[in-house]
Formats: structure tokens, sequence, C-alpha cells
């Protein structure tokens, strides 16, 4: 009498599915706001669900307001490695230089961007 079949239950170690954890960055009134769940992706949904139903925005929104007139899309001019001032665009797009003056010559420090 051999009873060869074997009906161990062995637990599965390591297998476990590990719920994602999710990094929401948002802002309420102004202020930049971090929020963190765990879990499937409709907690996230149901989060972010309740993030909107508060008035909280996503940070991403914010990037075009009023103060678009200036040139270029760049939001800061680069700055001379030199002298340490922000740099002004040249007439060619895309290329910065520097307004200090080392006696009678400019820096000859540029940028492309
Ligand atoms: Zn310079």
């Amino acid at each position: 009498m051999s009873n060869n079949t074997s009906e161990q239950i062995q637990p599965i170690t390591g297998a476990i599915a590990a719920p994602t954890k999710f990094v929401i960055q948002a802002e309420y009134q102004g202020f930049p706001v971090v929020v963190e769940c765990t879990g499937k992706a409709d907690i996230l949904k149901s989060t972010i669900d309740r993030l909107m139903s508060i008035g909280a925005t996503p940070p991403a929104q914010r990037t075009t307001t009023a103060s678009a007139a200036t040139a270029g899309d760049s939001s800061a001019p680069p700055k001379c490695r030199i002298h340490h001032v922000p740099m002004k665009p040249s007439r060619k797009p895309g290329n910065f230089f520097c307004p200090k003056k080392d006696g009678q010559h400019y820096c000859a420090e540029t940028v492309k961007v």
C-alpha cells in the first residue's frame, strides 16, 4: 500500500504580491502636498478623486500662467560661469550671452540652450 500522492500544501514564500505605493503630488490652496497611499490602482484613483473633490490641483497645471510674455519658453536664464549673473538672451534664439564687461570687451561666455 503505497500512496504517492503528496498533498503537502507549501506556503508560498516570497510570492506575496506587495502592495504598490503611490506618491501623489498635488497643490491645495497653493501649498504643495504629497500624499502617499498603498494598495492597488483603484486606491490611486479614489485618492485622486478625493483630492480633486476638496479642491486640490495637480502641480503641473500652473505652468501656463500670465507672465509668458518674455521671449523664450525656458523658466530661468542660465548664469555666467565667471560672473554668476543671469545671462541675457541673444538675438539668436536659444543663445545667451553674459552682459558683464571686462574692460572694453563683453564677457565671452555664451550658452546655447
Ligand atoms: Zn560673464
